[in-house]
């Protein structure tokens, strides 16, 4: 099979020169079964994780369409869940576009409405945009919809989790009806398809791996580790091996992540930061751009804050505790090993946690390899409140499962 290359697009030569500067030497899979459908004006449903090059794969042929500068209203819009990845797509559209003089802008919440609404009236041609900031301007009257002629849904199976469906429904009323539509989703659950039969007109769908598989090149393995402490033992240990050049750590709640990033700062083994939705917007922006400039070895965040971050090169992605949202493991672990490079995902999963990481195997179609704690890492007793947490939890997990079960008082008595 002759392979296919950027040159086999017909993408004109700015958008070329662009690819060749940033380095992609090949089209991924999703972006040579993409770019030709879209070029083309058909509309597309992609169903492909981050790390497969999706995002590239409708803006290089949107920014191929867009051109240049023109006029002052915009002419392609693309939405996505989160301002994290608002920003992240609004950047990788700046740098495809790097030889021409389009205007892209990013618009999303949390910061005051003011400088994004100067930049709107200087003229843009493509904006990205969360949903609920791009309402608020448009009701202000600050937002011309009348030259919208492409819509993306990015991340539409997190849009449809964050309940922006009756935003999305006001959005698909104020652009013009005669327009593509193209939606990318990690994963196709039934919500997304209600919204793509809603949305979309005989799409074509292209698939590039089976939804909600982790990226290929992701190595991934279990740790059982009985408690907090030897949580903390093991990733000291880890930290402490210079191959972790660049470490994501995910938490279930601000309070693990706070406790571990103060730990690793306190043991030395940053430069570290922390994220989560209680710190402030520019706090996150910064720590995300630290990270990915290189100036920190090691992020720590919560499940919220995980879906917009895009670094490449992290070496290993850690998941503290295991992620109850099953799908959020997917996504965690889509940080490393992105497009054509290799990652190891680390889950450290205590007695109770294991049921999670069934439920992950399901969701997964895998098993994730259990590997021995090295012999370095100190392994604690458990202290007496945390055993009787995980007990119950377990209790609880074994009702859910069967709800004749009558806990382990009765177990014991058996
Ligand atoms: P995405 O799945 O869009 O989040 O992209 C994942 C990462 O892959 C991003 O950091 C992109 O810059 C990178 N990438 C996208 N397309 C290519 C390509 N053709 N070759 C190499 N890297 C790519």
């Amino acid at each position: 099979m002759k392979e296919v290359s950027f040159a086999d697009f017909k993408l004109n030569r700015q958008l070329l020169n662009a690819v060749v500067a940033i380095g992609y030497e090949q089209p991924t899979e999703i972006q040579r079964k993409c770019i030709p459908v879209i070029l083309s004006g058909q509309q597309v449903i992609g169903i492909a994780q981050t790390g497969t090059g999706k995002t590239a794969a409708y803006l290089l042929p949107i920014l191929m369409n867009v051109k240049f500068a023109a006029g002052n209203e915009p002419r392609a819009l693309i939405l996505a869940p989160t301002k994290e990845l608002v920003i992240q797509i609004a950047e990788h559209a700046r740098l495809l576009a790097m030889n021409t003089d389009l205007r892209i802008l990013a618009l999303y919440g949390g910061i005051g409405p003011k400088g994004q609404i100067e930049a709107l009236q200087q003229g843009v041609d493509i904006v990205v945009a969360t949903p609920g900031r791009f309402m608020e301007l448009y009701l202000k009257g600050e937002l011309p919809t009348k030259q919208v002629k492409t819509l993306v849904l990015d991340e539409a199976d997190r849009m449809m989790d964050m309940g922006f469906m009756p935003q999305l429904r006001k959005i698909f009323e104020v652009i013009p009806h005669k327009r593509q539509n193209l939606l990318f989703s990690a994963t196709f659950p039934e919500k997304v398809e209600r919204l793509a039969a809603e949305f979309l007109e005989f799409p074509v769908r292209i698939e590039v791996s089976p939804p909600a598989t982790p990226a290929a090149q992701v190595k991934q393995v279990l740790y059982l580790v009985p408690n907090l402490k030897s949580k903390i033992n093991f990733l000291e240990y880890l930290l402490q091996q210079p191959e972790f050049s660049r470490v994501l750590i995910f938490t279930r709640t601000k309070e693990n992540a706070d406790n571990v990033f103060k730990f690793i700062e306190r043991k030395k083994l940053g430069p570290v930061r922390v994220i989560h939705s209680n710190k402030g917007q520019n706090s996150r922006i910064n720590a995300v751009n630290e990270f990915k400039a290189g100036a920190l070895r090691v992020l720590v965040s919560t499940d919220v804050t995980s879906r917009g971050i895009d670094v490449t090169q992290v070496s290993h992605v850690i998941n503290f505790d295991v992620p109850i949202v099953y799908e959020d493991y997917v996504h965690r672990i889509g940080r490393t090993g992105r497009a054509f490079q290799t990652g190891t995902a680390i889950t450290l999963a205590n007695e109770a946690e294991l049921y999670h990481v069934r439920k992950i195997e399901l969701l997964i179609r895998e098993q994730i390899p259990v590997n021995e704690l090295p012999p370095q890492v100190a392994v604690t007793e458990t202290p007496k409140e945390e055993k009787q947490a995980i007990a119950r939890e377990i209790d609880r997990q074994k009702k859910k499962e069967d709800p004749l079960y009558k806990g382990a008082f009765h177990e014991k008595k058996d």
